[in-house]
């Protein structure tokens, strides 16, 4: 008869479902816990897979437990590892234990927790591990608004995390990414993202992640100014269950469900979800607890109470006065908006109007962040290029060069994964099919460069479609995209090559034309707007045409000066076009023609 083994025969099935339990992280939640627990019960005093069973419960009570509890797995893991001497393991918990920190509102300490670990742990850790790791970085670094280094570690992340090897983490990092755009404004590109997190949820079991990528659409709907296209997401959130089983019975964020509910008119959704949110636990997170005021506030709106709705939103106050740490830009608008539609409601004009100001100073804040984010990719594409000849030329040295080309490599992939990002969401309005107003910004100073320099004029036409809201509220949102992509369709159509067409805005476009004056660009503007007046599209419920739209034109002769001023002088002319009746264009410095 052999000898029976010494090692107990559970050890190598409790040491594959601890590996198990780690790949079903995201895909099966349940199951990858199941496993989890199966194989702390039977490892023994098998340490390996004792650190890599708690290390698999570990993340999944970052998502379905309070930090607290996630964290004690963790460091028990760690404190394994450490004494195996196993490199990878540590750092994976390490980065479990910022998160962690992160989660309790601990934003610094957790940057600081898992910065030092990144180069060595890029190269110890393989594909979606990577992507933990540099997931975490991105998360402190978005905590300090610092946007642009966050989209750089996410996007380094989702490529090394790619759904055929990155077990499902590919998802959380959709998820994120909606987020950060998000709290930049960027919800168009956001929704794109939700989207294929909601796509790829659809091969998986995991109720939390599902319901945090709703929750995101949620926001990015509100933001729109659709609450209502909300509604749905909120009962979906709503309907599962609140434990392990469904999506958790952590971070709800009923609080922003709430918001949304109270937008669109639902007060008696919304007064149970300012409930639910009262009710529910929350880390000391400040964007919740401003989010949680604004609900208030609105709930107490809805009532007809605007002392009650003051009372609400300055609940706030403190965080928002002395920006408490990790506090969003984003969060703070959001502040200060509800702030001044309580004032208006009070009749308080003179504190609407402050509050009103104040929004309008972090709101371009933010959009400085996201251009401060898109503007240094640029900068970061020079430097490419010269790294990449250093490490051309450190390559003939390699042996004695070797550590220092390991850093360099690791700064161009950091640069590459930026570019390949701004690339990804520069330059098209999606709806459309143009470019959008960050190229037109981008694009602009070179144009009128170039124009002066040839002593040539360049003009600028800004279009906006009349009385755009009536047709969204009389056919729909869905036709009312539908004219804004075939007035896409046109624009570009009627353009030269030369040309550069955007979309400015929601229905606002903008056509550059260089070589072409003021009068030039208003006939042929005006062109432009006999065919669109022409053209008949089905509306559902029959066929409709006889669309308008109002337009200004400058050009950079006759206006003289910055590109703010030429813009300004092309948008007054828009705007007199828009008083006098609309359905005309207006060139800057020349006569009005109303085109019969
Ligand atoms: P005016 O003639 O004064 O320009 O009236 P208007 O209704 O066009 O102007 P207003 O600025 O009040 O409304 C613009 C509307 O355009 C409201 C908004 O819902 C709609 N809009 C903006 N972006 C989109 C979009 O992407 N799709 C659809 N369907 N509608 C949009
Ligand atoms: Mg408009
Ligand atoms: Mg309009």
């Amino acid at each position: 008869m052999p000898r029976m083994p010494s090692r107990p025969a559970a050890a190598p099935e409790a040491r594959r479902q601890a590996r198990r339990a780690w790949t079903l992280l995201h895909q099966d939640a349940k199951q990858a816990l199941a496993l989890a627990e199966a194989a702390l019960a039977a490892a023994g005093d098998d340490n390996a897979t004792l650190a890599a069973a708690l290390l698999a419960r570990g993340f999944h009570r970052l998502y379905f437990a309070t930090p607290a509890e996630a964290a004690a797995d963790l460091e028990a893991a760690y404190t394994i590892f450490l004494a195996r001497g196993d490199r990878a393991g540590q750092i994976l918990a390490a980065a479990g234990q910022a998160r962690a920190m992160w989660r309790s509102g601990r934003f610094r300490e957790a940057l600081e927790r898992v910065l030092p670990l990144r180069d060595e742990g890029l190269q110890v850790l393989r594909h979606e591990q990577r992507g933990v790791l540099l997931n975490t970085i991105a998360g402190g670094y978005s905590a300090q608004g610092r946007s642009d280094r966050a989209f750089a570690y996410m996007y380094e992340a989702l490529r090394d995390a790619r759904p055929a090897r990155g077990h499902g983490f590919d998802t959380v990092l959709h998820c994120n990414i909606s987020h950060e755009l998000l709290q930049l404004g960027d919800c168009h590109e956001a929704l794109r993202h939700i989207d294929s997190g909601l796509d790829r949820c659809r091969r998986m079991q995991n109720q939390r992640l599902e319901s945090v990528l709703l929750i995101n659409r949620v926001l990015a709907l509100t933001d729109l100014e659709r609450p209502a296209e909300a509604l749905p997401d909120v009962r979906r959130v709503l309907e599962m269950p609140a434990n392990p089983d469904g999506r958790g019975p952590m971070a709800a964020h009923f609080e922003t469900l709430a918001i949304a509910a109270l937008r669109a008119g639902d007060a008696a959704l919304g007064a149970d979800l300012v409930a639910r949110a009262h009710a529910a636990p929350h880390a000391p997170i400040p964007d919740e607890h401003v989010e949680l005021a604004v609900a208030d506030a609105l709930l107490a709106l809805a009532h007809g109470d605007a002392q009650a709705a003051l009372a609400g939103v300055h609940a706030a106050r403190a965080l928002v006065e002395a920006p408490a740490e990790g506090l969003s830009l984003r969060a703070q608008c959001l502040y200060l908006q509800t702030l001044s539609e309580v004032h208006e409601r009070r009749g308080d004009a003179d504190a609407a109007l402050a509050a009103m100001r104040r929004w309008r100073d972090v709101q371009m804040k933010r959009a400085e962040n996201a251009s401060q984010a898109r503007y240094q990719a640029a900068a970061l594409q020079t430097e490419l290029l010269r790294l990449q000849h250093q490490v051309e030329e450190h390559d003939a040295r390699r042996r004695e060069m070797e550590a220092m080309n390991r850093q360099l490599a690791r700064r161009v992939a950091e640069v590459q994964a930026l570019q390949a990002a701004l690339r990804d969401q520069a330059t098209r309005d999606e709806l459309t099919g143009l470019f959008n107003r960050r190229h037109l910004n981008e694009t602009l100073p070179a144009m009128l460069a170039l124009a002066q320099r040839e002593a040539q004029p360049l003009a600028v036409a800004i279009i906006d479609l009349d009385h755009f809201k009536q047709v969204n509220d009389r056919h729909g949102h869905g036709v009312g995209d539908l004219l804004l992509a075939a007035f896409g369709r046109l624009l570009a159509e009627s353009s030269r090559k030369s040309d550069v067409a955007c979309r400015y805005g929601g229905e606002e476009f903008c056509l550059l034309m260089p070589r072409t004056d003021a009068a030039g660009a208003r006939r042929k503007v005006g062109a432009l707007l006999r065919r669109w007046r022409s053209a008949v599209f089905d509306v559902g419920n029959g066929h409709q045409g006889g669309f308008t739209f109002s337009a200004g034109v400058a050009d950079s002769q006759r206006c003289p000066g910055t590109i703010e001023q030429l813009l300004k002088a092309a948008d007054d002319e828009l705007l007199a076009a828009k008083r006098l009746g609309r359905n005309r264009v207006r060139a800057a410095d020349a006569a009005p023609l109303a085109v019969a």
